[in-house]
């Protein structure tokens, strides 16, 4: 029954606002506002399905962000990381509240540029970055280049010397610890794509290659442990590991680590029950754990970056589907009712590749009818291709009616793709009563613009 009552008024309500945009509201006919927009005018306007971005929600995350990790002498700059969302307009919000960029590849190093990010706000990853982009990277003055590889040191060597800058890299380390949620775990073997091995001493070896070389400047150690963390005790132990590499190659080789980047992943509630420790909290936790591993090594304390990536947009969007066709199926015991919305995996892939969970709402009126198990679907060829497993939806909800799904502004629109041929939507910011258009819905001829045959 608290589970019905719950999630009959699931939206701003004191239970589950925490999974919505702060910005959101109930009138008193039930729609779902944001930023002051009604989101029946919104779906009039746009079309479904919709992406909307609640801007001041992203502007307050960014700022909390920059200011909790800049709290003392040790914070460095905090990176947005790109992946998680990225347009022009985003990029703009994140960097006028004090946040640089992470960005990963050549595409999200255009879109950064193009909003006019300065090179010294970005930072840039991947485990395979191809030449050009490492040359678009230090054309454009990116700050910082993150070296995942041994093969990578000789490369950006070589074009930061064709370039002719020095470039300013990081060594991103393996700490052999992975977290996700609130578990963390210790893998002894390190057996993925990512960075370089600490246990095997290859992040000092690289240190090693890299003081060699006159085009590359080491700064520091960058370590990223996992996504979706609720709590410090992973970072906790990749900050000791960072360190104790940090003093072995100060106390070796007499080269100083000025910046820990100490990556991201800090967590945000999808579910009614999801409690992510604060910003400020595991900053505080964080910092301190830093400061003690340096001083018990006696190293001299870096300067510590981050990069968040979901907990900056992930609570700020949300995804507004109408719905079209509502099925019921028998089970064993009961039924279970199939609610068909106009998009799905192509929007969403979350839920079908790694089984996210989602709060879902009735948003478009209230409804005064008792809940009933549903799982919110899309409309791909794939009996995978679900949006909400479970939810409690009322017994009531008809075709036409606009359901919202929270927290997806991380990962979704990102992922998007043009499964069935189907256009991405579009992305709408609102603010203080108004709405802009951030990113355009994709047409079928900018689908067939791609086909020379399609003439
Ligand atoms: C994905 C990623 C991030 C951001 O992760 P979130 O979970 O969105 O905060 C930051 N740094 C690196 C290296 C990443 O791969």
């Amino acid at each position: 029954m608290v589970q019905e009552l719950q999630a009959i008024s699931s939206v701003a309500d004191n239970a589950a606002s925490h999974v919505w945009p702060q910005s959101a509201l109930r009138t008193p006919s039930g729609e779902l506002q944001i930023g002051k927009v009604g989101v029946v005018q919104l779906a009039a306007e746009f079309g479904t399905p919709l992406f909307l971005f609640d801007e001041q929600d992203v502007r307050m995350r960014a700022r909390e962000f920059a200011h909790a990790y800049l709290a003392d002498n040790i914070g460095g700059q905090v990176y947005y990381a790109a992946k998680a969302f990225l347009s022009v307009a985003i990029a703009r919000w994140v960097v006028e509240e004090g946040l640089g960029i992470d960005v990963a590849t050549g595409g999200e190093l255009a879109v950064a540029i193009r909003a006019g990010v300065p090179g010294e706000k970005l930072l840039m990853h991947g485990n395979n970055k191809s030449a050009d982009e490492i040359r678009s990277a230090l054309e454009y003055g990116v700050g910082r280049i993150v070296i995942d590889s041994f093969d990578e040191i000789v490369r950006v060597a070589a074009i930061a010397t064709e370039v002719n800058v020095v470039a300013k890299v990081l060594v991103r380390a393996t700490v052999g610890v992975e977290a996700h949620t609130h578990e963390f775990i210790a893998t002894a073997h390190e057996d993925q794509k990512f960075g370089l091995s600490v246990a095997e001493g290859d992040v000092e070896e690289a240190v090693r290659r890299i003081s060699k070389l006159p085009s590359l400047h080491f700064v520091g150690l960058h370590s990223h442990i996992g996504s979706q963390i609720f709590d410090s005790a992973g970072f906790e132990i990749a900050a000791a590991r960072v360190v104790s590499v940090a003093y072995s190659i100060y106390d070796t080789q007499g080269i100083e680590c000025q910046e820990f980047n100490l990556g991201g992943g800090m967590g945000i509630a999808y579910l009614p029950a999801d409690d992510p420790l604060s910003v400020d909290a595991m900053a505080i936790h964080i910092r301190a754990i830093v400061i003690r591993e340096c001083e018990a090594v006696g190293i001299p304390i870096p300067s510590l970056c981050f990069e968040p990536g979901r907990a900056i947009v992930g609570r700020a969007g949300i995804t507004l589907y109408e719905v079209g066709t509502v099925k019921k199926v028998a089970l064993d015991r009961g039924e279970r009712t199939y609610v068909s919305v106009d998009g799905g995996m192509s929007d969403n892939i979350r839920t079908a590749l790694y089984g996210a969970q989602y709060s879902v709402a009735l948003v478009s009126r209230t409804s005064l009818v008792a809940p009933i198990l549903c799982r919110v679907v899309g409309k791909h060829c794939e009996s995978g291709d679900i949006v909400v497993r479970d939810a409690w939806l009322p017994g009531d909800l008809s075709p036409g009616d606009l359901i919202a799904v929270a927290a997806t502004g991380a990962y979704c629109r990102s992922m998007a793709s043009n499964y069935n041929q189907v256009p991405r939507p579009p992305v709408v910011s609102v603010l203080d009563g108004q709405s802009q258009l951030v990113l355009r819905r994709e047409t079928f001829e900018d689908l067939l613009a791609l086909d020379p045959f399609a003439g």
